[in-house]
């Protein structure tokens, strides 16, 4: 069974009750043992002055007729013989039985001592003295009293004192649950706001409290979470737009070659028809396949890393090639990274696709060291991309105005994929400013020798 309330304000509010019960119940121990310790001394004192008067009083034979009493009634004083007569006493205390049995011995003549009769609530206690005036067998014993006060006989104290703690206690609890209860407020809005954007549109945000203490923090934190929350949201629900309308063109195309194929099959010539279609589900094929490699990059933690020299990727993925144009190659050694080699040698791929569709003449590609960064680049010299372009193109489906944009038929996606696998590698991929062309610069992080 679970007693922790669940709440977190009850929980810190019976904790503050607890704590404060527990240091005021000490303290109130502590004053309640002082009180009796000052009070006793007190009374205790005023008895043995008067029972030491008294008794020198008997012993030189200085006392003659009733005890004269300078306090009021309060203390009362008494001679008692051995048989239990009293024979003098203070006027408060005359024709009264004596005030105690306890019959001081020689060896022991003065004796201090605390004596309650009846039963609550008419209990009565006295702080006595008894003195035994001499070592004779038949001694006088003389005694002095004072009544304790009725505050420490009957409880009234420790109630009072309990009352207190109590009242302590439960302004501590109050006081808690109102300081616990402003705090938690706005982490209770902000809840509640979440539950309802969760449920509804992601365009709201929760409430930012003034300041910058943990829950004004955290409602910003969540904010920070739901503009990115939204933005994936929009970016996918445009990729998938993209994608549908990119998918749709060649479908069109391809239903309105075979649909007029199939009506008026004398006009056309099947083979070329076939050719078409061919050429045609081979686009679909190459869009399709790179919206999943897309998806898939950076999704997968399970794809195993390993350390790959650029330079030697670079120089046999150009060896694998055959270009229209010139190739320069300056490949440094020890540019060593950790990564994927197939995602790699897509991104490179990719590269090299685009600068050999758009050279004149030349293509540079270079490998080196810069810092603690491997560095990459595949440089043309064809038309460049002008600045206010140079994000644009890594955006999916972006095609730039350009003749062979167009009329080379790539997806789109290629630089939307490569700059995906050198984030995923903890890199970038930028354009950069270049006298002759297009320069693409790729930065990954060195691997640890
Ligand atoms: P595509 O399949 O069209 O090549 P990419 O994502 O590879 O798609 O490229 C996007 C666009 O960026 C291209 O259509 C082109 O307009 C521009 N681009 C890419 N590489 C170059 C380059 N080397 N020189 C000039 N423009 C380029």
């Amino acid at each position: 069974m679970r007693m922790r309330p669940r709440s977190i304000r009850a929980r810190d509010t019976v904790v503050a009750a607890i704590i404060a019960a527990l240091v005021w119940g000490v303290t109130a121990v502590g004053v309640d043992f002082a009180v009796r310790t000052i009070v006793r001394a007190d009374l205790l004192q005023r008895t043995q002055v008067d029972a030491r008067r008294v008794s020198g009083g008997v012993r030189d034979g200085t006392l003659r007729g009733p005890i004269p009493d300078d306090s009021g009634g309060r203390v009362l004083v008494q001679v008692v013989e051995p048989g239990g007569l009293v024979r003098e006493a203070t006027p408060a205390a005359a024709g009264r039985p004596p005030v105690s049995r306890l019959w001081p011995s020689p060896g022991l003549r003065v004796r201090d001592f605390t004596e309650c009769r009846g039963s609550w609530p008419h209990r009565r206690c006295l702080v006595a003295e008894a003195i035994r005036a001499t070592t004779a067998p038949d001694s006088v014993v003389v005694y002095a009293a004072e009544p304790m006060p009725s505050y420490l006989v009957n409880g009234l104290l420790e109630g009072l004192l309990a009352a207190g703690v109590a009242a302590l206690a439960g302004l501590a609890a109050w006081i808690t649950w109102r300081v616990v209860g402003r705090t938690l407020g706005p982490v209770e809005a902000i809840r509640a706001q979440l539950a309802e954007i969760s449920a509804t549109d992601l365009s709201r945000r929760v409430p930012e409290p003034p300041g910058e203490d943990e829950i004004a923090q955290l409602a910003r934190t969540a904010n920070a979470t739901l503009d990115r929350l939204e933005s994936a949201v929009g970016r996918q629900r445009q990729f998938a737009s993209d994608a549908s309308h990119e998918l749709r063109t060649p479908i069109a195309g391809l239903r309105a070659n075979l649909e007029d194929a199939s009506m008026h099959p004398e006009d056309n010539d099947l083979p070329a028809v076939v050719e078409q279609a061919l050429h045609d589900t081979d686009r679909l094929e190459s869009i399709v396949t790179d919206l999943l490699l897309l998806a898939r990059i950076g999704t997968g933690g399970t794809v195993a890393q390993e350390p790959i020299d650029l330079s030697a990727l670079a120089g046999a993925e150009i060896g694998r090639r055959t270009f229209q144009v010139k190739i320069e190659k300056e490949l440094a050694h020890g540019v060593t990274v950790r990564g994927v080699r197939m995602q790699l040698v897509r991104l490179l791929g990719n590269l090299l696709d685009n600068a050999e569709r758009y050279a004149d003449r030349v293509i540079a590609v270079e490998a080196a060291r810069d810092g603690e960064h491997a560095l990459l680049t595949v440089t043309d010299d064809g038309v460049g991309i002008a600045p206010a372009d140079r994000e644009r193109v890594f955006e999916r489906f972006t095609r730039l105005d350009t003749a062979r944009s167009r009329g080379a038929g790539g997806t789109g996606l290629g630089l939307a994929i490569a700059r995906e696998i050198a984030e995923a590698h903890g890199g970038t991929l930028r354009v950069e400013d270049d006298a002759r062309g297009a320069r693409f610069v790729l930065r990954l992080p060195l691997a640890p020798e």
